[in-house]
């Protein structure tokens, strides 16, 4: 026994993701083992330890929490000092103590492997338990009420723990102590099944075997999980998904795909291409939807994404997703049950309401979620997972600012797939996915979202970023907001918010940027809409270098559904004939309704329509994704005239691509594939021009444009060839859902 003497003290601040994983019993029992004494406490995200025993125990403890900590645990050893030794009898966990310090909201987590075995177990007694769950799985985000996290303040508040479970709930050295949303059948929550008019079927195991028998014969179900209820039909009944697209009003939009959790993931594999880093997205706690290239023969519905070469895959999230899937022993699709671009639907009477005409069944449980959240969605390109979209199991998504902001601040996101960020401090937090705002349901979701996010971490914003245009729906409430509460208004251009969402990921990568940001269309300071453009300098100070020749187009919002209006705008602008209404074209002539712009993503859209792929598209990105689907990646690039214009910005000229692009005795491959990789040599080109006038510059490409992997694939193959420094974006999508993170950067450097 060493001496008191030889005794030293020590105090821990840990910050990070440390609270709702399983952080506190691992610090117990890591302490324990070592022989330490003292204690451990929540300080409202942070945690406080207190450690006392010999030198050598000590030091090995600093080492295992940060290498040791539970898988989810994002530890960050904030403070380690030296304070004088007090004896303390034993380790124990204090009660949480509600400070003011930095909170850290965890999202949901999919079920872990011991729960799983548990589950699969037949003598224990959670077995086949839809909603088991411990400290390193489970729900959270979606049944948090209040920081900090505690039990009392979730959704799970209403159901009393049973003998069993306060056992295991109060035991330090269990799993699941302190495991918040901690139930069993005896005590937790069920599941029941109703069929519209008919009497609902009680009992976990009676609803989950009507289900499934639903499902089998072809029927579609509304099944309530962790964020919202999803809608799901058998994969590989063809009519089964026909009559839920035509129920949906969804024509032809991929629906992703649910694969059964076996050890060898043997459906998954017969019908996608998931390589090792594909398998880590799927398997990884958040389990998302990953966009991978499908098989030829899949074995499943053709009718799961048509004309498309890539499918969402997902696994199961939830114990009740691996249950239904394990039962039904087959693929499922699984769709967001909602009504078009709406968000998610969560209550029970409100699903069975809504989804009416949609589902023949519901299987529902009485959990209830506070808040809608839908699935992530990633992709694997250029050897990385990045996002797609940010929802169940990554958001809400924290990232650190290189500086501090000077005082809180909201920014409200673009109008297409909206999503908040809240910065204060070093830190910024995205919400989840809230959706397109056209209709009143998701708006009244980005207002309840931006007061819930300031609630949770106890921030008050003080100024309000919004895009430029005034024709988005986050642009006018954040006016509002601003008018009413008398905040400071920012806005930020759509096109520079894209740019500095890429570098505020990048903050270590030194000197000046080139940024690419292609995507549909955003409102420019010169009144036109831009989408084709590449800036240089750094965030605050972007300025426009290169884009590609305008062109006048018709149709206001229309044109982005109907591609072919890019298309007979592109012909008439360069000379070339456009088979359309002769109506049509005197209004372009006249500009009717017409629009200058300079839009990579229309050109994609012209050149689908042009091949003959998509002359009206059912959703958003239709165009571009049949285009990717089809081009043959082996075809040489048509060079593109590029020249600077009267305001020293090079410009592309697209319109030698338009003669081969409507040349009918070449294959649509052959077509898809020569503008595939002109543009991708066309963005080089562009780039070198401007590394020759300005000096050595890290290229950045950001915008939707570049979800396009076969692209962004090419582009960094040339610009790699050439010694460039490439980076892209990775957590934040590179989509308009990465507007507000844009946001919050370009004020951090701008200013207000
Ligand atoms: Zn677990
Ligand atoms: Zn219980």
């Amino acid at each position: 026994m060493p001496g008191l003497d030889e005794r030293r003290a020590c105090r821990w601040l840990i910050s990070g993701r440390v609270q709702g994983v399983g952080f506190r019993p691992f610090i117990y029992r890591l302490a324990t083992e070592l022989g330490l004494s003292g204690f451990v406490r929540n300080r409202s995200g942070t945690v406080e330890i207190l450690t006392e025993g010999d030198a050598r125990n000590l030091d090995a403890f600093g080492l295992a929490v940060q290498q040791q900590a539970p898988a989810l645990a994002r530890p960050d050893l904030t403070c380690r000092e030296k304070i004088p030794v007090r004896p303390y009898s034993g380790f124990r966990i204090l009660p949480s103590s509600a400070s003011n310090a930095d909170i850290h909201i965890p999202p949901d987590y999919s079920v872990c492997r011991p729960c799983s075995e548990e589950m699969q177990d037949a003598g224990n007694r959670r077995y086949r338990y839809p909603f088991i769950n411990c400290t390193e799985c489970g729900p959270r985000y979606s049944l948090i009420k209040a920081m900090p996290y505690d039990r009392t303040r979730t959704t799970m508040s209403e159901f009393q723990l049973c003998n069993a479970c306060k056992v295991e709930y109060e035991n330090p050295n269990d799993r699941r102590f302190h495991a918040e949303p901690l139930a069993c059948a005896d005590c937790g929550p069920a599941l029941w099944f109703q069929q519209p008019g008919r009497v609902a079927v009680h009992g976990n195991e009676n609803a989950l075997a009507n289900a499934v028998a639903q499902l089998k014969s072809g029927l579609i179900v509304a099944v309530k999980g962790v964020g919202g209820y999803h809608l799901m039909v058998d994969a590989g009944n063809e009519s089964a998904l026909a009559r839920l697209r035509v129920r949906k009003h969804r024509p032809s939009k991929p629906f992703a795909v649910m694969f059964p959790l076996t050890d060898d993931l043997i459906a998954l594999h017969q019908a996608v291409i998931a390589d090792p880093l594909a398998l880590s997205a799927l398997t990884a706690p958040d389990r998302p939807v990953v966009i991978l290239t499908k098989k030829p023969q899949t074995g499943l519905a053709d009718g799961i994404a048509p004309g498309l070469s890539q499918w969402g895959a997902m696994l199961p999230h939830s114990p009740l997703h691996q249950l239904l899937l394990q039962t039904f022993g087959g693929a499922l699709v699984a769709t967001s049950a909602n009504i078009s671009g709406e968000p998610v639907v969560t209550d029970p009477a409100e699903a069975q309401r809504l989804l009416a005409r949609v589902a023949d069944g519901f299987l529902h449980h009485n959990r209830p979620i506070l808040r809608p959240i839908d699935d992530s969605v990633v992709q694997p390109c250029a050897e990385n997972i990045r996002a797609i979209r940010l929802g169940r199991g990554l958001a809400p998504i924290e990232l650190k600012l290189p500086r501090p902001m000077p005082f809180p601040v909201l920014a409200t996101g673009a109008h297409l797939k909206n999503a908040l960020a809240l910065a204060w401090d070093y830190r910024v937090v995205i919400s989840p996915h809230i959706g397109d705002l056209d209709n009143r349901r998701s708006q009244a979701l980005l207002a309840h979202t931006a007061t819930d996010l300031q609630r949770l971490y106890d921030v008050r914003a003080n100024a309000i970023i919004c895009d430029a245009h005034d024709g988005y729906a986050s642009t006018r409430w954040a006016r509002r907001r601003a008018r009413e509460s008398g905040l400071t208004l920012k806005r930020v251009g759509h096109h520079p918010a894209h740019a500095s969402a890429l570098v505020g990921e990048w903050p270590r990568t030194v000197g000046h940027w080139l940024v690419f940001t292609w995507d549909g269309m955003g409102l420019g300071p010169d009144g036109t809409l831009w989408g084709g453009e590449a800036f240089l300098g750094k965030p605050g100070q972007w300025r426009r270098t290169a884009s590609f020749r305008p062109f006048r187009l018709a149709g206001g919002d229309r044109a982005g559904r109907e591609p072919w209006r890019s298309a007979a705008a592109l012909c008439w602008t360069a000379g070339f004939n456009w088979n359309t209404s002769a109506m049509a074209k005197e209004a372009w002539q006249k500009g009717l309704n017409c629009h200058e712009t300079s839009s990579a993503g229309r050109l994609f859209d012209a050149a689908a329509a042009m091949i003959g792929l998509t002359e009206m598209a059912s959703f958003e990105g239709e165009a571009p994704m049949r285009l990717e689907a089809v081009a043959d990646p082996d075809i040489s690039a048509l060079p593109l005239p590029l020249n600077q214009d009267a305001e020293n910005v090079w410009r592309t000229d697209w319109a030698p691509l338009i003669p081969f692009l409507m040349d009918g005795r070449r294959s649509a491959a052959a077509r898809a594939g020569l503008f595939q990789a002109s543009m991708a040599l066309a963005l080089v080109q562009q780039a070198l021009r401007i590394r020759a006038e300005h000096g050595e510059i890290n290229i950045g490409l950001a915008g939707g444009v570049f979800q396009n992997r076969l692209l962004v694939e090419q582009a960094l193959r040339l610009l790699d060839e050439q010694g460039f420094t490439v980076r892209l974006n990775e957590q934040v999508p590179c989509n308009d859902a990465g507007i507000s993170f844009g946001q919050i950067v370009e004020a951090l450097y701008g200013g207000f």
